[in-house]
């Protein structure tokens, strides 16, 4: 989604969640360009939904309508085609304490400010990604819990440092954690590109408990400066051979992060369907 709306115009510092009510047309166009490519599920434009996020841009009062329009806009899409929507839940914004002053009782309320929003719009399944510290993890699921205690949840963590993430968390201790806390599909998102997602993979499946899904979503690659811009170095045949590996070892949910177009998704689309 990041990825098409700074093709649109989004320009860098401004935040995309602000085009749920004033673009709408730009994030209905991506989600269907998703769509056509055959995605499964479709992910709301909502990762800096949250308040602390929202407010560094003074949209904070519109947070329930930020939210709740987002979810909209992908579920029209969404029916259109027969496909899923995944509310997306990205970090807070804030550090818990003591490295911040968030108290896990102040995460699970922003989480659960937002998803109350999204759940208005019509989500099928909560997606928490790129979250760096299980204490976050673990106040998004409470909040899901508390708001949405029917729908799926999904929590990705981004793997970035060292195939730990920032906080230095390992991808066997993410899944035997979050698998406890109550997700129903634990991953890793985002991080340095489909090898390393490949080592961090094969690293959860050997943890994972029985009846648990893995998620992957990795970054098309490292990003590369070309003339004023950035392109990611993983073409789509690069994503297909990844998302192959993927499945051949077990991971249940393949997509893409960073730089991942829809071509990228249609060839990993059917990649995985032809197999
Ligand atoms: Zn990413």
């Amino acid at each position: 989604m990041g990825t098409l709306l700074q093709d649109s115009g989004l320009e860098d510092g401004n935040p995309g969640e602000l085009w749920n009510l004033e673009n709408p047309d730009a994030i209905r166009a991506a989600h269907t360009s998703y769509a056509e490519a055959g995605a499964r599920i479709l992910t709301t434009n909502t990762f800096g939904g949250t308040r602390p996020r929202l407010d560094m841009h003074g949209l904070g009062d519109r947070l329930h309508e930020v939210n709740q329009r987002a979810a909209e806009i992908a579920r029209s899409v969404a029916d259109e085609h027969g496909l899923l929507v995944a509310g997306d839940l990205g970090p807070t914004g804030e550090l818990l304490a003591p490295l911040g002053t968030m108290t896990p009782e102040d995460a699970q309320g922003f989480y659960a400010d937002q998803l109350r929003g999204l759940v208005a719009g019509g989500i099928d399944l909560v997606l928490v990604e790129t979250l760096s510290d299980l204490g976050e993890a673990d106040a998004a699921i409470a909040a899901a819990r508390e708001v949405a205690p029917d729908l799926p949840i999904v929590v990705t963590m981004s793997f970035d440092t060292n195939l730990r993430t920032m906080m230095g968390v390992r991808p066997g201790d993410a899944v035997t954690h979050l698998a406890a806390a109550g997700a129903d599909a634990v991953g890793a998102n985002c991080g340095r590109g489909p090898e390393e997602m490949e080592v961090i993979a094969a690293e959860m499946v050997a943890a994972r408990p029985d009846g648990l899904l893995l998620v992957a979503q990795s970054n098309a690659g490292l990003p590369q400066v070309v003339g004023d811009h950035f392109e990611y170095d993983a073409t789509a045949d690069d994503m297909a051979a990844h998302a192959s590996r993927l499945a051949g070892i077990g991971v249940d949910l393949v997509g893409g992060c960073c730089g991942s177009t829809p071509t990228h998704i249609a060839a990993i689309g059917s990649e995985l369907t032809s197999a």
